[in-house]
């Protein structure tokens, strides 16, 4: 199908197979998913969001939105891929607590902007995640313990409906949209901007604690029991880092939102396995809570795999830091509990269990990405799953029937197909598949 025409509806960029430039800005931010759309519109605004999904709906087209591309699944292919980075607005109101922002915003930009008011919003471990994406999925991370979901602090959204017409969705004015966009994916319309609840900043004490990872026995038992005693306030994480060349590592990050003072006790059982080759606790200022878990910045290839641990990770963790974890380069066990194991709006509902795990690798050469997922399978084969996960964690290809429950897809697939019966829009993790 070409898209001759395309320009002539839109004041942004239009690049079609063929045209210099494509291919870059094809490309998602995770270089391991392979995406061919049909065209790439860089939208200039909601205006050309609109034209975009009302010219590819009278063609019998879908329109696949990213702001980044961190959670591109290869759904994009054969869609026309809206670009969002020019829908870059972040408006603070400091009176009502709530920033307005556009689709093509990543996190650290919010935070920035509302550290200028001593508010925070409650973004995932990365700076460059895209709000809307990481928001449109739940979205957890070093405030989940202490707020809950990012998608619970939603007040409404601006979208583009599967027709090319603008709405703003909030709980009163359209209750089905709005649950199935605030952690059900949003695979119904595309969103142009949304209105975030902000939280009183608090003080950061925060940073990581590296070990050689001949000490990953005792880091493993201290980690738990760092965990077992923690406020809400504290979230503390756990990793194994065995990049290629380079001496294998564990280490605990850790973010308390309070006084150094506090943090400083509750984290001492860390110092005290003495021996590390690095700490980095101390204060730090929230726009600085990216650096804590040293995801990369740069587009990646990665595979991941991500699951929900139901019960102890002490003797599985130091199982892995004694075993080779080739081709894999690293594992990230998050504790969760507090305030995202309690009640939640969202279709996820509320995270009861007690730890998420998260290990990925980089597929290299013929057979590299079956390396990748084989040894995946095996390393998750050593721990009790509960079997489901978040959204934002669901890789490419797996079900949507591991994230949400049977009557939670059967509610999310009638929206589509009352607001989207042509398949217009194509979100990552189609709900109809
Ligand atoms: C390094 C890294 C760190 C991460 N850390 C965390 C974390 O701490 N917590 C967590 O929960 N997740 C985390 N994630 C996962 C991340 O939240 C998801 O991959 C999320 O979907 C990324 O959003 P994005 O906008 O950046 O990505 P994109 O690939 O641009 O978007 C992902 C999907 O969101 C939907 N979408 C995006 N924009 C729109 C729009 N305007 N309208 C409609 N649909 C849209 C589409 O389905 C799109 O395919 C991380 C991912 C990476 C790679």
């Amino acid at each position: 199908m070409g898209v001759r025409g395309l320009e002539s509806v839109v004041r942004g960029r239009v690049l079609a197979g063929g045209d210099a430039g494509f291919g870059a800005a094809s490309r998602p931010w995770n270089l391991a998913v392979e995406q061919e759309p049909v065209a790439v519109v860089e939208v200039a605004d909601a205006g050309d969001v609109a034209a975009v999904v009302r010219w590819a709906g009278e063609r019998g087209l879908s329109v696949a939105a990213q702001a980044t591309g961190h959670g591109a699944t290869g759904s994009a292919s054969g869609a026309v891929l809206v670009r969002t980075g020019a829908l870059d607005g972040v408006e603070v109101d400091p009176v009502r607590r709530t920033a307005r922002v556009g689709a093509g915003v990543s996190w650290g930009r919010v935070q920035e902007a509302a550290a200028v008011h001593g508010l925070t919003g409650l973004p995932g471990s990365s700076p460059g995640v895209g709000v809307v994406g990481y928001t449109l999925g739940g979205g957890l991370g070093w405030f989940g313990r202490r707020h809950g979901w990012a998608a619970d602090a939603v007040r409404a959204w601006e979208v583009v409906d599967a027709g090319g017409g603008r709405a703003r969705v909030s709980a009163q004015s359209d209750p089905d949209l709005f649950w199935a966009l605030c952690g059900g994916g949003g695979d119904a319309v595309v969103v142009t901007g949304v209105e975030l609840e902000l939280f009183g900043a608090p003080e950061l004490y925060a940073g990581a604690v590296v070990w050689p990872v001949e000490r990953a026995a005792r880091v493993a038992a201290v980690y738990e029991e760092v965990l077992a005693g923690a406020p809400e306030e504290l979230s503390v994480w756990w990793s194994l880092h065995r990049f290629p060349g380079a001496e294998p590592l564990v280490s605990v990050q850790a973010a308390f939102l309070g006084s150094a003072a506090v943090g400083e006790k509750l984290l001492a059982p860390l110092v005290s396995v003495g021996g590390s080759v690095r700490d980095t606790l101390g204060v730090l200022p929230l726009t600085g809570l990216g650096s804590v878990s040293g995801d990369p910045v740069d587009p990646t290839p990665g595979l991941a795999r991500t699951e929900l641990l139901t019960g102890a990770v002490g003797e599985w963790s130091a199982a892995l830091a004694a075993e080779p974890l080739d081709p894999l380069f690293g594992v990230q066990v998050r504790g969760l509990g507090g305030a995202l194991a309690g009640p939640s709006a969202t279709p996820f509902g509320p995270l009861t269990e007690p730890f998420y795990a998260y290990a990925f690798g980089a597929p290299v050469g013929p057979g590299g990405a079956e390396a990748v997922r084989s040894r995946l399978e095996r390393l998750f084969a050593g721990v009790a799953v509960s079997g489901r996960k978040p959204l934002t964690a669901l890789a490419g290809g797996e079900p949507l029937g591991r994230v949400f429950s049977p009557g939670v897809l059967e509610r999310l697939g009638r929206i589509k197909r009352e607001r989207d019966p042509r398949g217009v829009v194509r979100a990552a993790h189609p709900v109809l598949g």
